[in-house]
């Protein structure tokens, strides 16, 4: 994999990164294991705490340089990188004042006697994220580490670098010592290598399916723990007694979100059959009517994807959606000219034969199904390999509660768009993966839980 940034604005060449040699992976473990031996890791959590409370005011006094490096290296809107900084800062600031009280001892009743669980770190860790969220995917990882004791290495995508540069000197700037984070330009094959080192005790993975199976896999053989966060299918849907207007800007706002480009968001638009036509043609009017171009100039809503091989791959499964009998009723297509621009497009008419019916769409596609009553939306949402989120529009509470209830993911949002909080919890089910980032949940899934009993006199 060449390390490497392309501004997808413009398709030109910024920057290349030399990859780490196999001689700087184990200069990378020796400094993470010895860190985890020491001290540091084992000892007060207070001074890891005030390294995570000082990259805090680091990334806010940076905020707006960290915002334009995402844009230009990812091509997400500005305000949406200046969004994604400011919530890094919210993750840091978290741990750094929870996490003494998620990982102090909890207490059992027992008959046996006195019982508590302890917290405790496990050794080093292997973080390998994506680009989508170029920043706040090191720090869902990072954070909940660093306070907890865990020192971890970090393959960041390849189509990310500057991103992931700036985080570990961050992490150094803010004083944490050497091997709390290195960051590493690796392959796959050395990837694999460092989940088999014995010095290594647990993975964290967002991404694709593929990349998430083969992690998985070389976990399994090693038999390490192991976290996936993968993609989604996610529904929204939209009931018969919506409030129709604001469904129609949050569908449009959470299925062009980072150009589409994002696990959580609007992909199956589930519509009651009663306002499926006033829904769909205001939908329409919005996506087509929203301004396409620069991500730094702050009146662009819908960017570019992220690289030139992401726009070949969605236009090749709008064309099989559509060979397969979808109807397009809206774009379709790629944006001639300079850069990864994608038009905002809508599909309808998909059969459960097509290919699309189960596919994650990464771009800006929303696919759109038509139902009739609370049943048939819970069949469609829960046909499905994935299980990340969904959200159900209506304005009887009670009724969408229960719809949230019956259908099978991670997290269900009522009346909004997904929204992510550093106090979240942040997983999925099926193929979306399984463990939890984020939240007391997300710190708890990289320590050992300890049993102590003393036994009654
Ligand atoms: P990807 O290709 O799987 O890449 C993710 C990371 O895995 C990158 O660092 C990539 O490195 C690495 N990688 C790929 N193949 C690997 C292998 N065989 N061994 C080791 N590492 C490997 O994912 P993507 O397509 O860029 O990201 C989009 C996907 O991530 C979507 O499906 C999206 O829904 C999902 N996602 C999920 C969440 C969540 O929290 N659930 C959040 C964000 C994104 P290279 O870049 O060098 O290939």
């Amino acid at each position: 994999m060449a390390y490497r940034t392309i501004n997808p604005t413009t398709n030109k060449l910024v920057k290349t990164y030399p990859n780490h040699t196999d001689a700087d992976v184990e200069a990378a473990l020796d400094a993470a294991h010895k860190l985890y031996k020491s001290e540091w890791s084992k000892g007060p959590i207070q001074p890891r705490l005030k390294v995570l409370e000082r990259l805090a005011d680091l990334i806010d006094a940076r905020k707006e340089e960290l915002a334009r490096i995402a844009t230009v290296e990812m091509g997400k809107l500005i305000s949406d990188a200046r969004d994604e900084v400011w919530i890094i800062a919210e993750i840091a600031r978290y741990y750094a004042r929870n996490a003494e009280k998620f990982l102090a001892p909890t207490r059992i009743d027992s008959q046996l006697g006195d019982a508590w669980v302890e917290h405790h770190p496990i050794g080093v860790l292997l973080a390998v994220e994506p680009w989508n969220f170029p920043y706040y995917q090191l720090m869902r990882v990072f954070a909940p580490a660093l306070a907890a004791g865990n020192p971890v290495v970090a393959k960041h995508a390849s189509i990310v670098p500057h991103c992931a540069t700036v985080f570990e000197e961050l992490v150094n700037e803010a004083g944490a010592p050497k091997g709390a984070w290195t960051n590493l330009f690796i392959t796959s094959d050395q990837v694999a290598n460092i989940i088999a080192d014995e010095r290594v005790q647990g993975a964290a993975m967002t991404g694709s399916e593929g990349a998430g199976s083969a992690i998985a896999a070389q976990a399994g053989k090693y038999l390490k723990k192991s976290t996936l966060e993968m993609g989604g299918n996610d529904v929204f849907v939209v009931l018969d007694d919506a409030d129709i207007d604001k469904a129609v800007d949050i569908g449009v706002f959470s299925r062009l979100h980072i150009s589409g480009q994002e696990c959580i968001c609007a992909k199956r638009f589930v519509l009651h059959e009663s306002i499926a036509e006033t829904f769909l043609s205001r939908f329409t009017t919005a996506m087509a009517a929203v301004k396409i171009g620069d991500p730094l100039d702050e009146t662009t809503r819908l960017g570019p994807l992220s690289s030139a091989d992401a726009v070949k791959g969605l236009s090749g499964q709008v064309a099989r959606a559509i060979e397969h009998g979808a109807t397009l009723h809206l774009g379709g297509n790629a944006i001639e000219g300079e850069g990864n621009f994608f038009e905002p497009t809508i599909l309808t008419n998909i059969s459960r034969s097509n290919p699309a019916y189960f596919e994650e769409f990464f771009g800006p596609v929303a696919q759109v199904y038509v139902v009739k009553n609370d049943d048939e939306i819970v069949e469609l949402a829960n046909d499905s390999r994935y299980g990340l989120a969904g959200a159900v529009f209506s304005q009887n509470i009670e009724r969408a509660k229960a719809l949230a209830s019956r259908i099978a993911t991670g997290a269900i949002w009522i009346n909004t768009f997904a929204s992510t909080a550093p106090e979240l919890p942040f997983g999925g089910v099926k193929r979306s993966g399984y463990g939890r980032e984020l939240s007391e949940l997300g710190i708890k899934e990289f320590v050992n839980q300890k049993l102590v009993l003393v036994a009654k006199s």
